[in-house]
């Protein structure tokens, strides 16, 4: 073998013998087979000009070097990528044999689910639910239901105002304002929501509370159809033995007006200690909505009569859930809730 291609070869075996990665191996690989300055090419290029007697050994001789060096080269390609892949799949390695992490599951909140029996049981008796917002005028809060400026209601110890004009409200009442404007008789509409009051946060009390509004206008309603209503709400939410009791009260938007009571759903009205010995816990007020409401927004109540209620959710919550603070189910407190997943 010629001198010159003898003395590549050793450098060339030297170099590769250097190489410890496969960019190393990449620069190698340009050094000696590179198209325009590579050290074998440069040799390719000289078999012209070699003496044509010794020109068949020296062309020979670059030719062996030439597939050595390239087959030296992928040898040492294979060798290196396979330790690469190695490494990788060390460094990624996951030990299946781990406990994994259980993710935690939420649940819907009290309120929440004790809305959905109570929106279910009404869609079942063919209302639909409404909603409205929960800031309000004077006007939707308090004059179109027949609450005159003086009344006790609209003093500032019940209500937060956020301006003279404008505050949260303090009933879901105002829905059917809002509806009676959009729609006309028939109406069976239910609208459970948020209700404000500026009241001093006690076991049984909290300025901000959900309510659940409802109201039929119809022609020919009358209170029949109220009682009727709310018994078959009582007897579908604590069961075919729940009774109704109503007793006579005064609301503005509804004449004659009522509180509405029901058997407590532990004792069955013998006196217990959650109905604090009555053997009756209070729904809410209702009543036959006050004509003036019904000419308020243009409905003849002459032609048309109707029935208004408002429950309380918070309470009802609290009392099946057994829960004697009502302020724990605005707290947030994730251990407090847990207890009601399903
Ligand atoms: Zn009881």
């Amino acid at each position: 073998m010629p001198e010159q291609v003898e003395t590549l070869k050793k450098q060339f075996q030297t170099d590769l013998a250097g190489v410890k990665d496969l960019a190393a191996l990449s620069a190698l690989r340009d050094k000696y087979m590179g198209r325009k300055s590579g050290l074998v090419h440069a040799l390719i290029k000289q078999i012209g000009r070699v003496p044509p007697e010794e020109r068949r050994a020296f062309g020979q001789a670059v030719n062996e070097l030439k597939t050595y060096v390239e087959s030296s080269l992928e040898r040492l390609r294979a060798e290196l990528e396979a330790h690469a892949q190695a490494e990788q799949l060390e460094r990624e390695r996951v030990d299946i044999t781990l406990p994994g992490l259980r993710p935690r599951f939420g649940h819907l909140h009290p309120i929440t689910r004790m809305r959905q029996r109570i929106e279910d049981i009404f869609v079942a008796m063919g209302y639909t639910v409404e909603d409205g917002p929960e800031v309000e005028t004077s006007f939707y809060n308090f004059d179109a239901l027949n609450i005159p400026p003086g009344h006790p209601a609209r003093e500032a110890q019940d209500t937060l105002y956020l301006s003279s004009d404008i505050a949260l409200r303090t009933q879901t009442s105002t829905v059917q304002i809002r509806t009676m404007e959009r729609r006309r008789p028939p109406l069976r509409i239910i609208a459970p929501g948020k209700v404000f009051r500026r009241d001093t946060p006690d076991p049984t009390h909290n300025p901000m509370f959900y309510q659940v509004e409802g109201l039929t206008v119809d022609r020919n309603i009358h209170m029949g159809h109220l009682k009727g209503t709310l018994q078959e709400f009582v007897r579908r939410m604590f069961g075919p033995d729940a009774k109704t009791r109503f007793r006579p009260s005064y609301f503005p938007f509804v004449e004659p007006g009522a509180e509405v009571d029901y058997s407590c759903f532990l004792c069955r009205g013998q006196g217990c200690r959650v109905c604090k010995g009555a053997g009756w816990i209070e729904l809410g007020g209702c009543g036959m909505v006050h004509p003036k409401v019904l000419r308020g927004v243009g409905i003849d109540p002459e032609e048309f009569t109707g029935f208004a209620f408002g429950l309380g959710i918070d309470r009802m919550a609290a009392l099946i859930y057994g829960i004697d603070d009502i302020r724990l189910l605005y707290e947030n407190d994730t251990r407090f809730l847990e207890q009601f997943g399903l």
